[in-house]
């Protein structure tokens, strides 16, 4: 079970690996870390930040695309301030989510705004800010921003987000694009969605959108939706309506255990050889990539509280839960777990368990792990819907996040105390 030094930890994570037996982020060891700052404890790496916007800039070379973070994936400042400092936009899904683009500083413009429940408050906000475009999702909510773009004396630049009814084939709580979704406008009542746009007062439509699933691991989806996209696009241009942008959506998966998910470049070449060959080569191009931006540049560390055996299962009883990280629990995710020194001793079958009280509660089941009690364990690919989906079940306080900057660092969230939890709350007279 011990990993030779300066093994990658997964192919996916480059910037944590094995040195002399320890795990590390970029050149912190995580040992010391977690004995320092405590578990559970998110830690990110700058330079996986990095290293995945890299790998979607250069995909894109000089081709007419702007990248719009999916920020609901991991929303915290630094991370948000990282990805501003690179140059990219935001896709936000809340008006909360404006506020932390505007609080780091970030350009507006960049912005897109998503979601289907928008209300009157958040799109006044959106509109002050001036955000690039608004991803509408029903038409109703297009004569809801009309009035408020028409109360605010404010044109709101408009975009409908079509449900393509396409297969994203990943997990059903996590595809979207499927008729039967939340999500959306059908694509058969789109033309007349934007026909309705167009005479509504306040908006300008300049693009259409989809976001048709997450955690994808073929592109071919991406394929399908973008076709039925363009034939939509040729029927609005029948009535005189045209566009500036087309937006793609995120959902480009990254490694958990053994996926190997397509990169970025795999998508954009045959995207832009579809336009090309459907005359909308000029089209520019929006993408808003959450979890592979994010995913493999965080881990979560937890310690190991009690080890139990029974006749059927052996238990290690961490210090992290199901609210801390949600993703086993709502979607029976993987997530690998490794113990961050690792011993020389016989493995067993462990299933990974938080003390919250619920049987769902657990992090891994059924790991090939050596361990004793008070061992540090990491929690793999945790930076994407981790630390974002944290909650206070149980009176749990939430973990504090930190990110590490070569041999260097920060905490980017403190730790919450239970007073924290505490505060806001009264009993009646
Ligand atoms: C969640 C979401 C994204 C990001 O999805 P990932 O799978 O994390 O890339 C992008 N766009 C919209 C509209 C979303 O809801």
């Amino acid at each position: 079970m011990t990993a030779p030094s300066s093994q990658p930890l997964l192919a996916g994570h480059p910037h944590f690996h094995y040195k002399h037996g320890v795990l590390h982020a970029e050149g912190v060891a995580l040992d010391i870390l977690a004995a320092k700052l405590g578990t559970p404890l998110y830690v990110y790496s700058r330079a996986a930040l990095r290293a995945a916007y890299d790998n979607y800039r250069q995909a894109i070379g000089e081709r007419p695309v702007l990248v719009c973070y999916g920020m609901k994936a991991n929303s915290n400042l630094a991370v948000l301030k990282e990805f501003a400092r690179l140059g990219a936009g935001f896709d936000i899904v809340s008006g909360g989510e404006l506020q932390r683009v505007l609080a780091v500083g970030a350009d507006p413009a960049k912005v897109v705004f998503s979601g289907v429940g928008k209300q009157a408050w958040e799109m006044r906000e959106a509109l002050a800010a001036g955000v690039k475009c608004f991803n509408v999702e029903s038409t109703a909510e297009l004569h809801r921003l009309s009035k408020v773009a028409q109360a605010e004396g404010r044109i709101a630049r408009v975009s409908l987000r079509v449900n393509p009814d396409v297969d994203a084939q990943t997990h059903p709580y996590i595809s979207t694009g499927l008729k039967e979704n939340k999500f959306g406008i059908a694509i058969e009542e789109a033309v007349q969605a934007y026909q309705t746009a167009a005479t509504l007062p306040g908006l300008k439509i300049v693009g259409v959108d989809c976001h048709i699933g997450s955690q994808l691991t073929d592109v071919s989806p991406y394929f399908d939706a973008l076709d039925k996209l363009l034939d939509l696009i040729d029927r609005m241009a029948g009535h005189g309506i045209t566009i500036e942008h087309l937006d793609l959506g995120g959902g480009l998966g990254i490694r958990y255990s053994d996926e190997v998910p397509p990169s970025p470049k795999a998508l954009l070449d045959e995207v832009f050889n579809r336009l090309q060959a459907r005359g909308y080569g000029h089209l520019h191009l929006v993408l808003e990539p959450g979890r592979s931006l994010v995913g493999n540049a965080g881990i979560l560390l937890t310690t190991v509280q009690f080890l139990k055996h029974n006749e059927a299962r052996n238990f290690a009883i961490v210090d992290a839960a199901m609210n801390d990280l949600l993703r086993p629990t709502l979607y029976q995710a993987y997530h690998g777990v490794r113990a961050v020194v690792p011993r020389q001793a016989e493995a067993r079958l462990y299933d990974v368990v938080g003390p919250v009280c619920e049987s769902g509660d657990w992090l891994g089941k059924e790991r090939s792990l050596a361990l004793e009690q008070d061992d540090v364990l990491a929690v793999e690919s945790a930076g994407a819907y981790g630390m974002v989906m944290a909650s206070n079940y149980n009176t749990r306080p939430r973990a504090a996040e930190v990110m590490v900057d070569g041999e260097q660092y920060h905490i980017v969230r403190q730790r919450e105390s239970v007073e924290d939890l505490l505060k806001g709350e009264s009993t009646l007279p």
